[in-house]
């Protein structure tokens, strides 16, 4: 059996991260991936933003990595020439009743270190963004967007530099603790067995069957899942739009909020639909429910101006009727298997965090 130091499960933003980071400090590293290429499944399905950091629960994983994560991407990009742009979002109140809740999602995100929000009258709300109808707004300067396939391939670039392998058509079929080291096996039709001193599960969507998948992995350590669909709809008409728009969020979710991508074009979502297997069609049906919540801030939506575009699925490990996840990254003392890393739930806003998750991995493996 060959022995490698480090196995990195997965080769999704993630996956590339942890290995860029494990290889650069050093260690020798292989990425075992299932598809044909880096980042073919959620990380290529998102909205690609990156996150100020100003929902999620104070002193909660996602919020310190997101906001560490953001200020790491940043400057990742701006040092290496990736194409990201710092456009800002407003989030838009358009009755009193939300108006009066900017002020609680203000204090919110300072609570989360994001400091930099501004609260907007309508006119100078519009003074941003003259086709906006909203009585209020806030003002999230350190949003931005970011070409996350630039990104990608520049963390498996540097990774590849620093010695890390990678292997495709890969997939993790089991694996097994034994005495301090993990044995792996691998691979399609001629499978290889693999010995390592760490394994980084960091599977996506499949991180919970993978768990399942490792031989000594306490069962009731491993998280359900779910799986909660985005659909995403484009616009054929020109989005009269430079920032990106958000509504007052609403229980359960973002609400129907618009993007932008790095060409400029606007798209609208994503929508939450739980789902029990995997599949990636957006029904057209759902825009009747993006029309009318899009008019709230964009009146002049033309009709049949939206189409349907593609979706992602949120690696869930809470049911429906808990409202919110958070990160579950799990080392050895949180599971007893020494040299296993597992790495779960990592949805929105998994991207801006990449950098930060991968020196939390680093700090789990004692690096
Ligand atoms: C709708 C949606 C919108 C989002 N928008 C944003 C956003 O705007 N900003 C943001 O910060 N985050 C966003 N996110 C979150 C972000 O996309 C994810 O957190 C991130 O892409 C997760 O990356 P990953 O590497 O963990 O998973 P993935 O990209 O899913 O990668 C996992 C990899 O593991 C591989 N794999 C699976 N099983 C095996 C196996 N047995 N053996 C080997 N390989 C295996 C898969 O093929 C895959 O390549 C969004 C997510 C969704 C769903």
């Amino acid at each position: 059996m060959d022995r490698v130091d480090c196995i990195v499960i997965g080769a999704g933003v993630v996956g590339l991260a942890v290995a860029r980071k494990l290889a650069q400090a050093g260690r020798e590293v292989i990425v075992l991936e299932e598809a044909e290429a880096i980042g073919t499944i959620t990380s290529s399905r998102n909205s690609e933003v990156i996150h100020a950091g100003i929902y999620y629960r104070a002193g909660s994983w996602m919020a310190r990595m997101c906001v560490n994560g953001k200020h790491a991407l940043y400057r990742y990009c701006g040092e290496r020439g990736i194409p990201h742009k710092n456009c800002g979002k407003l989030i838009v109140a358009t009755n009193a009743k939300e108006t009066e809740k900017l002020q609680s999602i203000k204090a919110h995100a300072e609570a989360n270190g994001v400091l930099d929000m501004q609260l907007l009258t309508g006119e100078a709300a519009r003074a941003l963004e003259p086709a906006l109808a909203c009585d209020a707004a806030l003002l999230s300067p350190s949003t931005g967007i970011i070409d996350s396939h630039a990104y990608m391939l520049s963390l498996r670039g540097e990774a590849e530099e620093a010695g890390a392998a990678f292997a495709f058509h890969t997939p993790l079929i089991r694996a097994k603790a034994a005495a301090g080291m993990i044995e792996v096996e691998a691979g399609g039709e001629a499978p290889m067995a693999l010995q390592c001193s760490l394994l980084v599960n960091a599977a996506g969507l499949a991180a919970t069957t993978v768990a399942r998948n490792i031989d000594g992995m306490p069962l009731d350590r491993i998280p359900p899942a779910y799986l909660a669909k985005g659909n995403y709809f484009s616009c054929n008409a020109k989005a009269p739009f430079s920032h990106l728009i958000y509504p007052v969020p609403e229980p359960g979710g973002l609400g129907v909020h618009l993007t932008l991508d790095m060409a400029g074009q606007a798209r609208f979502g994503p929508d939450v639909e739980w789902i029990e297997t995997i599949n990636y069609e957006v029904d057209p049906s759902r825009a009747e429910r993006f029309y009318p919540a899009i008019r709230r801030y964009w009146p002049t939506l033309p009709d049949g101006a939206l189409m349907p575009s593609y979706s992602g699925i949120r690696p869930k490990i809470v049911p429906p009727a808990v409202a919110t996840q958070d990160f579950l990254m799990q080392g050895p003392r949180d599971h007893g298997v020494a040299g296993l890393i597992n790495l779960f739930g990592i949805e929105s806003p998994g991207l801006t965090s990449s950098l930060a998750i991968a020196d939390h991995v680093a700090e789990l493996a004692n690096i």
